[in-house]
């Protein structure tokens, strides 16, 4: 699975060690307190083996409820049994039984708290016996519908969308999510990750409708009263959280991947977008192929993309379910930045669905090698530069979540099965992955992953399986590794100092500094570097101690050594650089991830003369995120005037001919904010380039021409745009020109954007009304009150907050803001919003 995090604006803060530590030894103490309290959480005892399920669902979209057949086959799983225990959340039972061939036993004793259903069996039943229950039930989806975790937003188990087709443009469609133990929301079973079954699912859907499900459609038979009878049959074993349906009036995409058959689902009218937002999958099947040496496990694989999906993609078997950010038009689809979740849940396929943590403490053995997944795909699709530094925003991702709450990579301490969904799981997970790799080398590392998929196909997994697999295949003891990684907390904190006092034999003093206390002393190979001319060289060096000095003996002698430069070692802390040291780092190193950190080092220093070298040299790297950077860097303040009147042309020319969208919008930016009037025909031109990412930077520079501003009905002419930076770019220029009437564009806009473009789009929202159209502040008022009221994603509600932090002058808006702040869901947003009013109340 993959949380929400891609569609959110924030970004993440590393702090600094000062004040951390102080906090963590307060915290300390409370952790040990609870700690006593949060219970060990064991594998599930497998007592009974559920082996087949026969499934037939009917829905009533009406009252949202799922009218349900199930014939389950048990079998016990070693010991004899004389009762079966069953998950079955909030359903109602009608009838329990046993079929004996022709013959049902209905008198059978069974106890049900809506929660679980314990049957009493007429007899015992000793291992090689198999019964087959049959539970008549009604599934209430709705009913205790709750929190869920960081990742998955809700506990329902099934989502009716819009069922009644009430809501204006909105699709009536039906799917499921069944991590952690939601799938019980709609049909019995044993609902834990390493219980495994076959089954047929058979669903009464509308004739208008498609259905989607595991394994294969085997058959369709029209009912004849407007419904129709679909199929479904899953002849591979898979847990219970893997099952999944998809009911909507879809359309779909085909394509394939040798005898593999793809089908891309999205609603109708963007089978263009999805086509080339889901492009990639064939070759990535290929490539993970090729390099797990394992050919895809299953039947076909299916992307379906729903709406108000509660995380951000969910890997089930054969049938991944996506969030509506992948729905694009084609157009929008030339920029889709979505390959990253793609490949996350297609490689779940083999690490998640072919072999399986067997507990929701193991759960990095799922997320760690889909996260990992990502830089794979990164790597070999985008380049190494682009893959390195994603691995940084990873390890940040990890240092914000570690630098509070430190935690094991496997913890069988848990509260909630939701609560292993973090930055620990994935982040640090896939980083492990990757310092596991370095460690035993590529050829080790792939033929022990194929080892440890071939050796347990279709089974559950812990730790140690790994750690056994990569044993056996190294010939290495990893017992150590895994001990420091996956089952201690924390991370090396090093500092690094270099005696460059003898050139041909520079000295290099490590010492790690994290809280030994806590946190063990780190065995670690690490790489230093350094260049001989064009020649990069290394040596990797193992430290052992908490305090180690090293000679380098590097013979010819050097000027500057890098320790880490790549990093790719999960640490915190640096070598001790001089400004003058990260210059040379950015003109010297020939890797991408360096130089832009040195870059970011710079700025961090404020170096402004070392900055005035290094800015002009950022647009001529040849790693797109770096001319990006500096683009967006020369953005910022007057600082740059000088710089920026030398480098205007070579600024144009990247706007015009850079190969990366991103580079070039950053390039009109800029171009905007230094000299709109200039670049009017460039601007002009631009603002109809099929790249949105261009089309609206483009725009924004338009809105920005004044004397003469460019003409009102031109730019009238992208009201009917539907892509959010187009909106955003003409509503900069309604904005700026002070353009009365334009109300009823901006309510539609409003009404019709969702997600990250409605985000960015309300700051300028609120903006005309309390500019320009100033008479009509109520209509504002009620579209951003009922986003705040109202919607369902965190980071809108914050937008409309801090929106409405415009109108608080005006009557009643404070009261009201403190009202339907007090009753947010979210413990986040109500500290940050109490915060602000807190303050205002005391202001007025
Ligand atoms: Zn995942």
């Amino acid at each position: 699975m993959v949380g929400l995090e891609g569609c959110k604006s924030s970004s993440g803060t590393v702090s600094d060690g000062d004040g951390v530590w102080d906090t963590l030894a307060v915290e300390e103490q409370d952790f040990w307190m609870e700690e006593e309290a949060i219970p060990y959480q064991a594998a599930a005892t497998r007592s009974m083996d559920l082996v087949h399920m026969k499934l037939q669902l009917e829905f009533d979209w009406k009252s949202q409820q799922v009218k349900g057949l199930a014939q389950l086959f048990l079998t016990p799983y070693f010991y004899p049994q004389k009762m079966v225990v069953l998950d079955a959340q909030d359903f109602e039972v009608e009838s329990v039984a046993i079929s004996r061939g022709t013959d049902y036993f209905e008198g059978l004793n069974y106890r049900y708290d809506e929660k679980e259903l314990q049957v009493y069996l007429p007899e015992e039943l000793v291992p090689g016996d198999t019964v087959e229950l049959v539970i008549y039930y009604v599934a209430f989806p709705e009913k205790n519908s709750g929190e869920g975790s960081a990742a998955i937003t809700d506990t329902k188990g099934l989502y009716f969308i819009d069922p009644l087709d009430t809501i204006p443009g909105k699709p009536t469609m039906l799917w499921t999510q069944g991590e952690t133990q939601h799938s019980s929301k709609w049909f019995p079973t044993i609902d834990r990750p390493n219980e495994r079954l076959t089954h047929d699912i058979w669903l009464t859907v509308p004739d208008s409708m498609v259905s989607i499900s595991n394994g294969r459609l085997i058959q369709q038979e029209s009912l004849g009263n407007g419904l129709r009878k679909d199929y479904w049959k899953m002849d591979l074993p898979h847990a219970p959280y893997l099952v999944a349906i998809a009911v909507g009036d879809f359309a779909k995409v085909t394509a394939s991947h040798g005898d593999l058959p793809l089908g891309y689902y999205v609603e109708k009218g963007f089978e263009k977008g999805a086509a080339k937002v889901f492009a990639s999958t064939p070759q990535m099947i290929g490539y993970f192929e090729k390099t797990l040496g394992v050919p895809f496990p299953w039947q076909k694989y299916d992307q379906i993309v729903v709406r108000d999906f509660v995380s951000g993609a969910m890997e089930n078997t054969t049938a991944s379910i996506f969030m509506e950010e992948l729905l694009l038009d084609e157009r929008e689809a030339l920029d889709s930045e979505w390959d990253y979740i793609i490949a996350h849940e297609l490689f779940h396929q083999w690490f998640g669905d072919l072999v399986t943590a067997e507990s929701w403490s193991n759960l990095t053995l799922n997320e760690a090698f889909a996260n990992y997944s990502e830089y794979l795909w990164n790597a070999h699709r985008y380049g190494q530069d682009q893959a390195d530094l994603k691995l940084v925003v990873e390890k940040e991702g990890y240092f914000a979540e570690a630098d509070t709450e430190p935690k094991e990579l496997i913890r069988y301490n848990y509260a909630d099965s939701e609560d292993l969904f973090d930055a620990h799981s994935y982040n640090k997970g896939g980083l492990v992955l990757h310092m596991m790799r370095r460690q035993l080398g590529d050829a080790a590392f792939f033929k022990g992953l194929n080892l440890y998929l071939t050796k347990h196909a279709f089974q559950a997994v812990e730790a140690h399986d790994l750690r056994l697999a990569m044993e056996q295949v190294s010939g290495q003891d990893l017992n150590g590794f895994f001990n420091q990684w996956f089952f201690a907390e924390g991370h090396p904190e090093l500092t690094v100092e270099v005696d460059y006092s003898k050139p041909e034999n520079l000295l290099i003093r490590f010492s790690q500094v994290q809280d030994l206390n806590e946190f063990p002393v780190f065995q670690l190979p690490i790489t230093v570097s350094w260049y001989e001319g064009a020649v990069r060289k290394t040596k990797t060096v193992q430290l052992t101690k908490a305090e180690q000095e090293i000679a380098l003996e590097n013979g010819n002698p050097i000027s500057l050594v890098y320790v880490n430069e790549g990093q790719e070692i999960l640490m915190k802390g640096n070598q001790v650089m001089s400004n003058a040291q990260y210059l040379q780092q950015f003109k010297e190193s020939q890797l991408g991830v360096a130089r832009y950190a040195a870059l970011d080092s710079l700025v961090s220093r404020e170096a402004a003369e070392e900055l005035g070298v290094v800015l002009p040299l950022t647009l001529e790297d040849s790693f797109a995120a770096i001319r990006e950077r500096g683009l967006s860097l020369l953005l910022g303040g007057d600082q740059w005037k000088e710089t920026l009147a030398e480098l205007e042309g070579k600024i144009y020319r990247l706007a015009e001919e850079d190969t990366d969208n991103k580079v070039r919008a950053g390039a009109l930016e800029v171009l905007a904010e230094w000299n709109p009037s200039g670049y009017r025909g460039a601007f002009t031109r631009l603002a109809r380039d099929p790249s949105y990412l261009v089309a609206g930077a483009a725009l924004m520079g338009l809105a920005r021409v004044a004397d003469p501003a460019v003409e009102l009905s031109w730019m009238e002419t992208f009201e009917r745009e539907t892509n959010f930076r187009m909106s955003v770019g003409l509503a900069e220029y309604y904005l700026e020109n002070k353009v009365l009437g334009k109300g009823p564009w901006f309510e539609q806009t409003f009404s019709k954007l969702s997600g990250e473009g409605l985000y960015y789009f309300m700051g300028y929202y609120g903006s005309y009304y309390l500019e320009v159209e100033v008479s009509q502040k109520e209509k504002a008022l009620r579209q951003l009150f009922a986003v705040l009221e109202y919607n369902t994603k965190d980071f809108l509600r914050l937008g409309a907050f801090q929106t409405l932090l415009g109108f608080v002058m005006e009557e009643g808006v404070l009261d009201k803001m403190v009202a339907i702040a007090e009753k947010d869901q979210s413990e986040d947003l109500q500290s940050y919003y109490s915060y602000y009013l807190e303050l205002l109340k005391e202001e007025n």
